[in-house]
């Protein structure tokens, strides 16, 4: 890579909306995310409290994934 016209990559901290954190390179020094591999249903393999209504809930209701009623 030339040097100067990268981004420096250093350890960000990530906050999740669930509590977790953890670290990954980034140019940035902490990044806040609402989902993560420890709270996302695919992985837990239920709702939480981290659901929002956004693109993945319309997907959900889309295609009938989400049981819960939203208020749209
Ligand atoms: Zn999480």
């Amino acid at each position: 890579m030339k040097k100067g016209i990268h981004p420096e990559y250093k350890p960000c901290k990530v906050t999740c909306a669930c509590g977790e954190t953890f670290e990954v390179l980034s140019n940035k020094d902490e990044v806040t995310v609402e989902v993560c591999s420890k709270c996302h249903p695919f992985y837990t393999g239920k709702q939480s409290h981290t659901s929002r209504r956004g693109g993945v809930d319309k997907f959900n209701k889309k295609y009938g994934y989400n049981q819960e009623k939203t208020a749209n």
